[in-house]
């Protein structure tokens, strides 16, 4: 994956860009609140910004050419789109619950042999397609596990940077693949993905990403023992409404930007302290 030490000059003007409407989080951006720091201030200008870029691939770009697809009798039930080529999405959660959405080949997706809507393609991304967690698949309406993996992804590249820096001769991180289910003594669920900063004896460091299930828009990051970050993203704010409204590319910026500087002033502290130590 991501190389230590900083995104190649050519990835910077991909990451600029933003995927238009393909993904459920991504649909409904507001005007956001500035995101509410659990620890010391919002977003800063630090020379260090320079180094923060996104840089994901766009799932948008991946639409598949325009095919020939008999008609299933069923319209699309996106707004304004009217292919009679719909059909169902295939995800039965935990509870054996059905999605209910029906989509056209054009914006639904197809993996694996099956056909999912777009909101529960990304929640099998996120929990890995490969392996059903224990309880079964989420929640049908449950948007934590794809929330977290969206985030996981934009920050990936950083975090790993991060600890890389952080780390010492016989030291190595770790990063979660996908989205797990973790719960507390009164069986409240949470998702979450990691990162670890490892030795041969063990765990040194641990950044995560978790969302609850009870409170599925708010973000939580911690790193090491301590609650870094608490955010809900500037997407998700406004996404109770229904029609699509203007992404706001500095907003969704800022909100990164500020994760991103959080984390680092937590692995660098943690750097630090560890040094004076030794
Ligand atoms: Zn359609
Ligand atoms: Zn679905």
């Amino acid at each position: 994956m991501a190389v230590p030490g900083g995104l190649s000059r050519a990835s910077l003007g991909v990451a600029e860009r933003l995927p238009v409407a393909d993904h459920e989080e991504n649909r409904h951006m507001g005007t956001p609140e500035r995101p509410t720091a659990a620890a010391g201030g919002g977003p800063r200008r630090l020379p260090m910004s320079q180094l923060f870029r996104r840089n994901r691939p766009e799932e948008g770009d991946q639409a598949p050419p325009p095919t020939l697809v008999a008609s299933t009798g069923i319209v699309c039930t996106l707004a304004g789109c009217s292919n009679d080529t719909a059909r169902p999405c295939a995800y039965r959660d935990g509870r054996g619950r059905a999605c209910g959405a029906v989509y056209c080949p054009e914006h639904g997706v197809s993996t694996d042999g099956k056909f999912y809507c777009r909101r529960h393609a990304g929640v099998l991304r996120a929990v890995g397609a490969q392996e059903t967690p224990q309880g079964g698949l989420p929640d049908v309406d449950n948007r934590a596990p794809s929330l977290v993996s969206w985030i996981a992804r934009d920050l990936d590249a950083n975090v790993r940077r991060l600890l890389s820096g952080a780390a010492r001769p016989g030291e190595s991180v770790i990063a979660d693949e996908t989205v797990h289910v973790a719960r507390d003594f009164s069986r409240k669920a949470r998702w979450e993905q990691s990162w670890r900063l490892v030795d041969h004896t063990g765990q040194i460091l641990k950044v995560t990403i978790q969302v609850f299930e009870e409170n599925d828009s708010l973000v939580r990051v911690h790193v090491g023992s301590g609650v870094i970050a608490d955010a809900v993203p500037p997407w998700i704010v406004h996404r109770t409404e229904d029609s699509d409204v203007a992404t706001d590319t500095a907003h969704r910026q800022r909100f990164y930007l500020w994760l991103d500087e959080s984390i680092f002033m937590a692995v660098d502290r943690f750097r630090t302290e560890r040094q004076r130590l030794n």
